[in-house]
């Protein structure tokens, strides 16, 4: 029975993540998100059902549009599998609790907000207000800790990233400050900062090794989103087996 909620959840996921890919590079835009229907944006052809079959169209096609054989970015198809993989693996740390709910709409909004940074260098506000009702609702409904530490941790989240964005004075967006405000609010004020440690230990590692590698300036901005995703999403998994392990090592010194 497991293994067909693990299939579902996963078509599912891959189903969402094409949606999420229309989301996050049409809403910064200001564009809407069904008008006009997908389209190939070489040759404008309207998708039809089979090309938007996710990965398997893909796949089919052999990256190519299927109307004007122009190349199509694997960036959606890797959309498409993160949010696949991510759904099942929200529902093998949860299981069958009001939580899974709040994992699912973590994912969505961490990919989503992944999409639009990594392309525009944006957070789109409408995006972080759509979602931060179903967090406040999903967190009074089924809390793990008392209801104030998320509430610290929202303050405790966008008040670092609003010190470190006045500090760096605009390598930091205000988009960050509001996401992660919100990711504070989901994962209370505790692992919300170990959260950032892991987002920037990942961040300066991936930055260094772009630099060194001459991928990119010194000086050019980095979307610093896709990492705060990441350190909340590996916190959210493991956050408590992690600080429970730091605390016994500190124990055993
Ligand atoms: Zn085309």
């Amino acid at each position: 029975m497991t293994i067909l909620i693990y299939i579902y959840l996963f078509i599912l996921g891959l189903v969402f993540g094409s949606f999420f890919n229309v989301v996050g590079l049409r809403v910064p835009n200001k564009q809407s998100i069904i008008n006009p229907p997908s389209h190939c944006p070489q040759c404008q052809h309207r998708l039809g059902v089979w090309d938007l079959i996710p990965v398997f169209s893909y796949l089919f096609n052999r990256g190519k549009c299927r109307y004007c054989g122009e190349k199509v970015s694997p960036i959606y198809m890797t959309g498409e599998l993160c949010t696949g993989v991510l759904f099942v693996w929200v529902f093998a740390i949860t299981g069958y609790k009001g939580e899974l709910i709040i994992g699912l709409l973590v994912v969505c909004l961490s990919v989503i907000i992944t999409v639009s940074d990594l392309k525009y260098m944006i957070i789109p506000n409408n995006v972080l207000l759509f979602f931060l009702p179903f967090f406040i609702i999903t967190r009074f409904l089924f809390p793990s800790l008392p209801i104030w530490h998320y509430v610290v941790g929202f303050f405790v989240g966008g008040g670092i990233l609003l010190l470190l964005a006045i500090v760096s004075r605009g390598g930091m967006g205000m988009g960050d400050v509001k996401l992660f405000a919100i990711y504070g609010f989901v994962l209370g004020y505790q692992q919300i900062l170990f959260a950032l440690f892991i987002a920037s230990v990942i961040g300066s590692l991936v930055g260094i090794s772009l630099i060194l590698f001459k991928k990119v300036q010194r000086k050019q901005p980095i979307p610093f989103g896709p990492y705060l995703a990441l350190g909340t999403l590996i916190t959210y998994g493991y956050g408590d087996e992690i600080l429970q392990w730091y605390r016994s090592f500190l124990l055993h010194l």
